[in-house]
């Protein structure tokens, strides 16, 4: 038996025990969730009331934190923070790495001759200096003014992260540069969480609101992933090295039963889950469903929606916990967007809408004709933010790893379009065809309650009829962005999203605005600009089947971009469109756009030659000897013509094997150090990645003529289906 058939057979012995780790028979809960937060609720208790006040202040209203506080809030964080256990405080980022980042630092603190005291000071909360020359700037500072700092950011509460051992005092933060330019995830979304509240509050004003003191976005994030058990997954190199099988012929039986989705889910890995929720709970992250997805090992967890700052610091902490209890169970979890090829990848569905500090959803119908209006706009907002922009949202969802998944007839397709369904469709052709209050509306019902906007009559809520097709879908009273992938961090999607519908927010009140100025009525300005806005977006409404071969066509007659891949978005970081939105919002300066796209192109070539080197390893050392190993095995035993012609067989293909492992190599030698970032990312693209695919094909084939015994790489049916 070699090492791969020994560990499924002690996997197929294995039995899942209680770990007594999660208890909810004695403990309440309620009493569980949240018990790592520094929440509201503690703040209350331990700070004096004034402080608590000004910090509250400061979560709910964003702005500066008044610095006289910060010394009250670091005393009180550090004595619950020992009180549960804590050691250490972290500033804890979101570098361009896609993860998070920590450097942890003790309370302790050495004063006078061998005793000590737990300290932690105010600046120490706010402020942290980090190196910034080993995380990713694209650019924007030279090795030698490494200085970046991680800022607090009040509005995502401090936690506790246990360890086996003890416990660390874990502080949500941003991190720029000395110059102040950002280096990270967060510092750009909490900018176009500003603007869109600026100009969703301006909108709201116009439709005459004078309560709503905040626009906030809410975000719910589903989460896919994949688990294999530990002892298959160490056998394989590239699940470990590049996080997806890179060799694997595939398995006899793959997703076409369509027997796993929502299906019952394995005792282990319910075991799993249920840690991981326990886990999440006890941070506040409110994991809500569980369930099977549609390949074999795939599943998704997601949350209730959350304050979307907090839901995307949450999403992180998801990400984390998956990935460490997946070892205390003996699993590996795969957040890849494509670990197998030929069955489904991962996604992370981005739920996101917008709604007032006063608890009015803005995509939600109301009661009155007026909050009918405005609901329409701010979807029809958002439509024309899709529908102008959609090659920044594209480009938020650009990864080396998201390219396998984009466009593979199973997520959604590379080319954006917005699904709203029939009915919603229907009053907004109504609208855009200019009819007016006294028309009869052609369309249905719903179209004929909607006749005569602004005048509207009460509209039934979104039907939420679903198509799992579209990258994003209207769903009642949130749009559904599904281009993301698995691994990614949400945050720069979501940037993208808050900006551009800010700026078309903006665009609205402006025309609204204008149109009263030319004399026109509140009601008629609005109905004019919302007819002047559909038939603009009109091109990017889609309901039918996104993964259609008829689509791309149909898609390309209505001018709407299709960008591939990774490659073909990188220009449109610092296209002048690109510039000058950023610019204008806030949201990212140019300097920083640059920084960005030289970082997802130099992570584009990183992962793509780590990925072919780990390929020419593998077939050189583990599959290339096999097949030779399996040929000598054979050779005595073939005496008839027939006999003869497996060996011939396994001659030519092992030949071509070796001739696919040297291009590869040749190719990979073709990437010349003087070349631009952006060549050879389309050299890797375009000469490299063939060269993978080519040497995979031949590798796979031969995976299905040589003795089992004999193959080192634990095969897809024993990754897929055994658990
Ligand atoms: P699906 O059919 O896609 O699984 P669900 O109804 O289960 O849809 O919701 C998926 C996600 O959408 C959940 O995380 C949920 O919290 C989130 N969601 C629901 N309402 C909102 C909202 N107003 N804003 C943001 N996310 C929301
Ligand atoms: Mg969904």
């Amino acid at each position: 038996m070699n090492a791969r058939q020994n560990a499924v057979k002690s996997i197929g012995t294995q039995v899942t025990t209680r770990s007594g780790l999660v208890d909810y028979q004695t403990r309440d809960l309620t009493e569980i969730y949240a018990s790592l937060v520094f929440t509201e609720a503690v703040q209350k208790e331990r700070l004096p009331a004034e402080v608590f006040e000004s910090l509250q202040q400061t979560v709910r209203c964003g702005g500066g934190l008044d610095p006289t506080i910060a010394p009250i809030v670091a005393a009180a964080m550090r004595d619950w923070a020992m009180e549960h256990g804590a050691t250490h405080y972290s500033h804890w980022f979101q570098p361009m790495t896609g993860g998070t980042a920590e450097k942890h630092d003790s309370f302790l603190t050495p004063s006078g001759f061998l005793k000590a005291i737990a300290k932690f000071s105010g600046n120490e909360l706010i402020r942290g200096e980090s190196d910034a020359s080993s995380f990713p700037s694209g650019g924007l500072r030279a090795t030698f003014e490494a200085r970046g700092y991680t800022a607090w950011d009040p509005s995502s509460p401090a936690f506790i992260l246990q360890n086996p051992n003890g416990a660390t005092l874990v502080i949500p933060t941003m991190f720029v540069s000395w110059t102040g330019d950002s280096l990270d995830q967060k510092t750009p979304m909490l900018r176009s969480l500003d603007v869109l509240n600026r100009e969703a509050l301006r909108v709201l004003r116009l439709f005459g609101n004078t309560t709503a003191n905040h626009v906030e976005c809410t975000l719910g994030v589903e989460q896919e992933y994949f688990l294999v058990d530990r002892r298959l997954a160490i056998q394989r190199p590239d699940l470990i090295v590049c996080g997806r099988t890179l060799f694997g012929a595939r398995p006899p039986k793959g997703q076409e039963l369509e027997d796993n989705y929502f299906g019952a889910i394995p005792e282990r890995v319910l075991a799993f889950m249920t840690e991981v929720e326990f886990e999440l709970m006890k941070l506040g992250v409110p994991i809500k469903t569980r369930h099977n997805e549609v390949a074999p090992g795939q599943f998704e967890l997601a949350p209730t929606f959350e304050s979307i700052n907090l839901a995307l610091d949450h999403q992180m902490l998801v990400m984390q916990i998956l990935r460490q209890t997946a070892r205390r169970h003996g699993f590996v979890c795969l957040l890849h967007e494509k670990p197998f090829a030929g069955v489904n990848g991962s996604g992370k569905h981005n739920n996101w809408s917008i709604g007032t500090d006063t608890g009015e959803n803005l995509l939600e119908p109301g009661d009155t004709p007026e909050s009918n209006a405005q609901y329409l706009l701010f979807c029809a907002v958002v439509c024309r933010a899709v529908h102008k922009y959609s090659r920044l949202l594209r480009l938020s969802t650009a990864t080396p790893h998201n390219d396998f998944r984009l466009g593979a007839a199973e997520a959604p397709p590379a080319i954006m379009s917005v699904y709203l369904g029939k009915e919603m469709t229907d009053i907004l052709d109504f609208i855009a065809d200019g009819h007016t209050e006294s028309e009869e509306a052609p369309h249905s019902d719903e179209a004929q309650r909607a006749i005569g906007l602004p005048i509207l009559k009460k509209l039934k809520r979104h039907s939420g009829d679903r198509n799992r097709t579209s990258p994003f879908a209207f769903t009642g009273n949130k749009f559904e962005f599904r281009a993301v992938g698995s691994s990614q961090n949400s945050a720069a999607a979501v940037t993208v999203l808050n900006t551009i519908v800010a700026e078309s927010l903006d665009f609205a009140a402006t025309r609204i605005e204008s149109e009263m100025a030319g004399g026109k009525t509140f009601k008629a300005a609005v109905r004019s600009v919302l007819a002047e806005m559909i038939r603009e977006f009109r091109p990017i409404l889609f309901n039918g089947d996104n993964y259609s071969q008829d689509w791309v066509e149909e898609s390309e007659r209505r001018g709407l971009p299709n960008l591939r891949d990774t490659v073909d978005c990188l220009p449109v970081f610092t296209e002048p469109e690109s510039i000058e939105l950023f610019g204008k919002y806030g949201v990212f300066t140019e300097s920083e756009l640059h920084s960005r796209q030289e970082i997802t192109a130099e992570n584009y070539c990183m992962v793509r030659g780590i990925e072919a080197a780990s390929m020419i390893r593998i077939a050189q050392t583990m599959i290339l000897p096999a097949v030779i190993r399996h040929k000598v095995n054979l050779l005595p035993g073939l005496t008839t013509v027939t006999q003869r012609k497996i060996m011939q067989e396994l001659d030519e293909k092992l030949d071509m094997l070796v001739q696919a492992i040297e291009t590869l190599k040749r190719r990979l030698a073709g990437v010349k150090p003087e070349m631009s970032v952006m060549e050879k990312a389309t050299f890797y693209r375009d000469s490299v990645q063939k060269g993978m695919y080519a040497l995979r094909v031949i590798a796979d084939y031969l995976e299905n003529l040589t003795e089992d015994e004999i193959w080192p790489l634990p095969s897809y049916a024993e990754l897929l289906f055994i658990r």
